[in-house]
């Protein structure tokens, strides 16, 4: 896992994002500025529309914003092309989402197992990370299983299998516990939290309060842009930061490097 402490592992500058033209213009982000540190456990939350999936398509460099820019590890990534972008992609972040988009008629331990094809990732090497990943979330022994034969919240374990088989410093969720019950729903949060022990930096996507909770930092939302960001790392994932920090051979940043300063939302509900 590559483990920087000098830069945030995103930072975001006055990221717009604009879909269609003229009449039918959406201004999905208005100007987001965002610093994400190594380790940092944060939810991000909104109503419906404001921005919050196209921020993550932006961070998880599934899509380029309009303007802006956006560093990832220190990388511009809007000097990248599409190869390099799944590049990037591809080593650094492990997605889940919330519908755990797994491919029908193939088995658990295949769908874990082809992000690393893609990374031609020798065929030993491939399988034992995939056994790996399984039985990380307690699925070791249902890898011949074909997705239909799993139950929800079996197949966002999978999902999670498969975003963690590449060994990603960071892990990008979308509503991850939207389609699931509260056993479910627990279960999926353990594994983020593990992840995020390990050193992992994690980002979730939620509507639920609960989940949101259970992050260091939450972030939120309306019309395109930040009106809420509890900051680092006072928020709680110090362990997380601080064992980031041991992993680079740091020193924990202090709370003295908490507080965004931003205005805090008046209210609204966990949407
Ligand atoms: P959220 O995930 O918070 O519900 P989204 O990021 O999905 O919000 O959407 C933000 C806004 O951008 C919404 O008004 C949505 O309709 C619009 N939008 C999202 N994706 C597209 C797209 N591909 N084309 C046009 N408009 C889009
Ligand atoms: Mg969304």
């Amino acid at each position: 896992m590559t483990m920087s402490t000098e830069h945030p592992v995103i930072a975001v500058r006055d990221i717009t994002k604009i879909y269609g033209e003229g009449d039918t213009q959406v201004r999905a982000l208005r100007g987001i500025n965002l610093d994400i540190a190594v380790g940092e456990y944060v939810a991000i939350m909104g109503a419906s529309g404001s921005g919050k999936s196209t921020l993550m398509h932006i961070i998880g460099c599934l899509d380029v914003p309009t303007g802006g820019r956006y560093l990832l590890d220190g990388l511009d990534v809007s000097k990248l092309d599409d190869f390099a972008l799944s590049v990037v992609r591809n080593r650094k972040i492990g997605f889940v989402f919330q519908s755990f988009n797994l491919i029908p008629r193939t088995s658990a331990f295949s769908n874990v197992e082809l992000p690393m094809v893609y990374a031609n990732v020798p065929k030993a090497e491939r399988q034992e990370r995939a056994l790996a990943a399984l039985e990380k979330v307690g699925l070791g022994n249902r890898g011949d299983a074909f997705p239909n034969q799993l139950s929800g919240g079996q197949q966002q374990r999978v999902a999670i299998a498969r975003a963690i088989a590449t060994n990603p410093a960071m892990i990008l969720a979308d509503e991850p516990t939207g389609a699931l019950d509260s056993t479910s729903t627990g279960e999926v949060l353990e594994l983020f939290e593990g992840l995020n022990h390990e050193g992992r930096t994690v980002i979730v996507i939620t509507h639920e309060p609960d989940v949101a909770e259970r992050a260091g930092r939450l972030i939120r939302l309306r019309d395109g842009l930040v009106v809420e960001d509890t900051g680092h790392p006072s928020g709680a994932s110090v362990g997380a930061v601080a064992a980031a920090a041991a992993a680079a051979h740091i020193a924990p940043a202090g709370p003295g490097l908490s507080a965004a300063g931003l205005p805090r939302s008046s209210g609204r509900d966990g949407q």
